[in-house]
């Protein structure tokens, strides 16, 4: 490892890779994330309808999404935008897992909110906004459910890895890391994806990483390649925003992919899963060669 990353992420313990700590599995109902599977998250940014939900969860079920993406409580950028449907949407992710299966994703935004999210997730999702909210994280600690940390959008690396640390600390350490882009000067796309995150945070931590090109790119056109580009840099999988008509989303419909454009998406990373097979693979020892004297 880069001597560097050591002295800067070793204190980080809890979740830091230390030389003979392997990289942790973190479980999400029956799926594992962090193991030999690229595992797929995908869904609409916010869950609007039933029919819109189940619609999505059968569709990218049938495309290999093995958890299932939708948020009840939505963060807005805007007061006036659409909020979420809160505990009805909640109940309607639910119904979804009854009938497909797929594990849950989605977000809580407040440490008072944890009891009641923990009790249709799968997976707790802390929002870009959240990352640095101490009071959520440390309520995360004891909520009883696996974390997918998403970093926040002007935090480093090392600021990324101490709010893993304080969830861990406080008695959780199934925590999920995601790269979902950071600001910069770019204007082109919503936000940089910082793809060197994802062998950095593998090198130094034994936490899962996981990409989002949807709110990296904030438009749909460049998911599909950034998907790819997160399974060939060996990520352990993918968070993707899907709508059965993304021109009518209430959220974030712009980086949604259609149904057709999630499965299209899917048959193209075939072969970036075979490169991550070789990225993943334990470095090869350096073997001293005898030189011409
Ligand atoms: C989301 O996943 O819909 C979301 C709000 O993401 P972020 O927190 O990365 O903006
Ligand atoms: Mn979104």
């Amino acid at each position: 490892m880069n001597p560097k990353w050591n002295g800067q992420f070793s204190c980080f313990d809890l979740v830091a890779k230390t030389d003979d700590s392997m990289g942790s599995i973190v479980r999400a109902g029956s799926v594992e994330i962090g193991g030999d599977d690229f595992v797929v998250m995908a869904g609409p940014c916010a869950v609007e309808s039933e029919r819109q939900l189940l619609q999505t969860a059968e569709a990218v079920a049938a495309a290999g999404a093995r958890i299932l993406r939708g948020g009840a409580y939505k963060p807005r950028s805007s007061p006036y935008a659409f909020q979420g449907l809160g505990l009805e949407g909640l109940k309607i992710l639910r119904k979804a897992r009854e009938q497909t299966g797929l594990a849950i994703v989605t977000e809580v935004m407040s440490e008072q909110d944890v009891d009641l999210v923990a009790e249709y997730a799968d997976l707790m999702q802390v929002g870009t906004r959240s990352m640095e909210n101490y009071a959520l994280l440390e309520r995360l600690g004891t909520c009883g459910r696996p974390v997918l940390l998403k970093r926040g959008m002007t935090a480093t690396l090392e600021e990324f890895l101490r709010s893993a640390q304080v969830i861990a600390m406080n008695g959780n350490p199934q925590i999920v890391l995601c790269e979902r882009g950071i600001r910069t000067f770019e204007t082109a796309t919503r936000n940089t994806l910082d793809i060197a995150a994802v062998p950095v945070l593998k090198a130094v931590s034994r936490l899962p990483v996981i990409v989002d090109p949807s709110h990296a790119a904030g438009v749909r056109c460049l998911v599909p390649v950034l998907a790819r580009a997160a399974a060939a840099v060996g990520a352990d999988g993918l968070l993707v925003e899907v709508h059965p008509s993304p021109d009518q989303a209430l959220s974030d419909g712009a980086q949604s992919l259609t149904f057709r454009g999630f499965s299209d998406m899917m048959d193209g990373l075939q072969p970036y899963l075979a490169i991550r097979d070789l990225e993943r693979r334990p470095a090869p020892q350096l073997v001293a060669v005898g030189g011409r004297d």
